[in-house]
């Protein structure tokens, strides 16, 4: 039924675009496939606007993922331009598209990528449901319209674009629509870098973990994420012997393991300033107000008391921002204990670790041993699923220059480079060298707390919020990949 129903939009939308955009085809021809001084925005709205809606409809909640109908209208949206596109997928209906326009290959190529797969809903708490993409008041309503089908349809319509206008490239342009971000990130990027790097290989990556930020209806500033922290687990078990529950032990191993999780809740890890970071905040303080501007300067200062004191506050007021400038460590479970009368001869915590990437785990966990300073405490790291750590991008880039330039043209704010305190795919692809860069469209600061942001039971999109963040991207393919 999914299938027919994109089958038919499909032919629809052929026939409406290709009678809209002939003007810019024909632009196209005589300027000798330069970009394209000006494209029929209204009409490329109108298709975003159905691309957009018809990914929402598929539900791909993961798990378990089915990405296949997403990925299939995709490869049909795709080919029916005459664009190189595949399917690849490790598993049954986890299935990742990979397409490619190719341009002269004097420069390597740029690839634009985002998942369509998104994490589980409960229905029952959605006005509008889930999986309709209801438009109203202005706004798209769904799961993914910010986690991530804003990105496939962003990344998808400059392919569409540059395959009719001829644009002449100087590199390749590939789009990955990857399944299983939210779920097992093994069928997707895992899968793709580890058996099919050569199709997705590029010097620059776009992909979702920056965007606009509005603040009162307008928007404020940009963020490029550039680097993200590594999350690995550590595991403190504490171990003594067994016993009577009427009769203390001076080993019981719950005791132990509470001294030694207060031991390092009390820890402040040295802070770790790279570039990014110190020009994020340099940026930050053109925007903030002038309370907020001494902190942030107080975290540049090379006075190590007035950094502590400026994390403290931060820690408290800001702790994102505090989370950013040093390693993080966060006790999430604690396993211990079976019966009231019984001491247990183990008791074991998890805590959730996030550390930027060019610190070295293996001194890291010595430094946790030292501030758990019990011998009967044994500190390791436990299983998770570990990204590399890379970090490779830089505010000199030429992507990032591409980037901060189109930022000006649509939004007019400053563009500050993040580093996350999350993982995203980005990461596999920096390990093997990929530049990336993490972009979006601007949301409200208003939205998440009022139920509305990603992973939400009200998910939302403003349409012209989409639309602006398409035009950016398309300056920001075309500066990129054009060929000079
Ligand atoms: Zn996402």
């Amino acid at each position: 039924m999914r299938a027919r129903t994109s089958f038919d939009t499909l032919s629809r939308v052929r026939r409406l675009t290709l009678a809209l955009l002939l003007p810019a085809l024909a632009h196209a021809t005589a300027a000798q496939a330069q970009v394209p001084a000006s494209l029929d925005w209204g009409a490329i709205e109108a298709e975003t606007m159905r691309h957009f809606q018809t990914l929402l409809r598929f539900d791909t909640s993961d798990p378990p993922g089915n990405e296949r109908p997403a990925a299939e209208y995709l490869r049909d949206v795709l080919a029916a331009e005459g664009i190189e596109v595949e399917l690849y997928e490790l598993e049954p209906n986890l299935v990742n598209v990979v397409a490619r326009i190719r341009g002269n290959g004097s420069r390597r190529p740029l690839l634009l990528m985002a998942h369509t797969d998104v994490v589980n809903v409960d229905p029952a708490k959605w006005t509008h449901p889930p999986f309709s993409a209801t438009r109203e008041g202005g706004y798209v309503y769904g799961r993914g319209t910010v986690d991530d089908k804003d990105n496939v349809v962003t990344a998808l319509m400059p392919m569409l674009l540059l395959q009719r206008t001829g644009v002449a490239l100087g590199r390749d342009v590939i789009f990955l629509a990857e399944a299983g971000e939210e779920g097992t990130t093994r069928v997707g990027i895992q899968y793709m870098v580890k058996q099919h790097f050569d199709l997705i290989d590029a010097e620059f990556c776009l992909a979702e973990g920056g965007g606009m930020t509005r603040e009162g209806g307008e928007v404020r500033f940009a963020s490029v994420q550039l680097e993200e922290k590594i999350p690995r687990a550590i595991e403190l078990v504490a171990r003594g012997a067994s016993g009577h529950g009427s009769v203390p032990l001076e080993t019981n191993p719950l005791v132990r393991l509470s001294n030694a999780l207060g031991r390092v809740a009390a820890w402040s890890p040295p802070l770790r300033m790279n570039e990014t970071l110190r020009s994020y905040f340099t940026r930050l303080i053109g925007i903030s107000s002038p309370d907020q501007a001494m902190r942030y300067a107080s975290l540049l200062s090379s006075s190590a008391e007035s950094q502590a004191a400026a994390v403290d506050w931060l820690f408290r007021n800001e702790p994102r921002h505090a989370a950013m400038v040093r390693p993080t460590l966060t006790p999430t479970m604690i396993d211990a204990g079976y019966r009231v009368n019984v001491i247990p001869s183990e008791a074991t915590s998890t805590i959730d670790v996030r550390l930027h990437a060019d610190e070295d785990p293996t001194r890291f966990l010595d430094m946790v041993r030292a501030v758990v300073a019990d011998s009967s405490v044994e500190v390791r790291y436990g299983a998770r699923d570990v990204r590399p750590g890379a970090s490779n991008g830089s505010i000199g880039s030429q992507a990032f220059t591409a980037i901060e330039r189109a930022v000006r043209t649509h939004y007019g704010v400053v563009t500050l480079p993040t580093m996350s305190t999350g993982a995203t795919d980005m990461a596999y692809l920096r390990a093997r060298g990929v530049e990336c860069y993490g972009i979006g469209p601007a949301t409200d600061v208003e939205d998440g707390p009022l139920g509305f942001g990603s992973h939400s039971d009200q998910e939302r999109i403003l349409e012209s919020e989409l639309h602006r963040f398409v035009r950016f991207h398309w300056d920001v393919v075309t500066d990129l990949a054009g060929a000079r």
